[in-house]
């Protein structure tokens, strides 16, 4: 399969939302953070909590950019381990939940999105121990997983117009793909001069609300990392490095 990126997914796409475009603070899932699960909440808890979700929405804005990448499915990493590439990038993603997530799709949204540095600044500003910046955290997180979910939406239509279909956001640091991933990912999306996104060096996103993400692009039917793969029917049955090293990419 060759790999390249159509022509009407190949430029890079910044999220900017302004005015009408903001995404909407998610209160549930703020209380979610909070720990709240349907519990009743005391009438001045609630107002404080309102108050601090409406600031967020009000002085902080997203801003994200979004890139297609070719996927290589078929190379190792420098252990000589398999790994997903992104073609034209330095990108190597390593473990069995992002390659099961990764290795059936032709094309990789790779996206990045923040909250910018005033989130870190006002933040950094409280004391760990006090409800505002517990509630601020809370909201911190709760905007910045509405504005990726916004860009997602953004990417999945663009690449139903190719006719493609996408499998879910998967993240450096879910299941056992590490985050030693993100300074190329940043790199690779040229995050740090569009929208400020900086890596420590212990691998975590600066400003800490923040978000990098890879989502699968398929031309036929999703696949679906959460179903056991199947070597019989699988595309890279042929040149397998899982298969070369007498293992399988579901670990059996
Ligand atoms: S051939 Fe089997 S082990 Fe190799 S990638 Fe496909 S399903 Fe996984």
């Amino acid at each position: 399969m060759a790999m390249i990126v159509p022509e009407g997914l190949a430029a890079p796409v910044l999220y900017r939302p302004h005015g009408g475009e903001l995404p909407r603070l998610d209160r549930a899932e703020m209380l979610r953070y909070l720990g709240f699960s349907g519990q009743e909440m005391e009438s001045e808890l609630k107002r404080r909590i309102d108050a601090v979700a409406d600031d967020v929405e009000r002085n902080f804005t997203p801003a994200g950019v979004r890139r297609v990448f070719a996927v290589d499915a078929i190379g190792v990493d420098d252990e000589g381990a398999p790994a997903i590439k992104l073609v034209g990038t330095s990108v190597v993603l390593q473990g069995l939940d992002i390659y099961r997530h990764l290795k059936d799709a032709r094309l990789c949204v790779l996206m990045a999105c923040t909250l910018g540095m005033e989130s870190e600044r006002r933040l950094r500003a409280g004391t760990a121990s006090s409800v505002e910046t517990t509630v601020l955290d809370a909201a911190c997180s709760a905007y910045i997983e509405a504005a990726v979910e916004a860009m997602d939406q953004e990417a999945r239509a663009d690449a139903a117009t190719l006719g493609l279909s996408a499998n879910w956001r998967f993240s450096c640091g879910y299941g056992d793909c590490p985050l030693t991933a993100q300074p190329r990912i940043v790199s690779a999306l040229n995050a740090g001069r569009l929208i400020g996104l900086t890596v420590t060096p212990t691998n975590l996103l600066l400003p800490s609300k923040s978000v990098t993400a890879m989502i699968g692009l398929f031309d036929g039917p999703v696949h679906d990392a959460n179903t056991r793969p199947t070597c019989g029917i699988c595309r890279l049955r042929e040149g397998c490095s899982f298969r070369a090293r007498g293992t399988t990419c579901y670990g059996g």
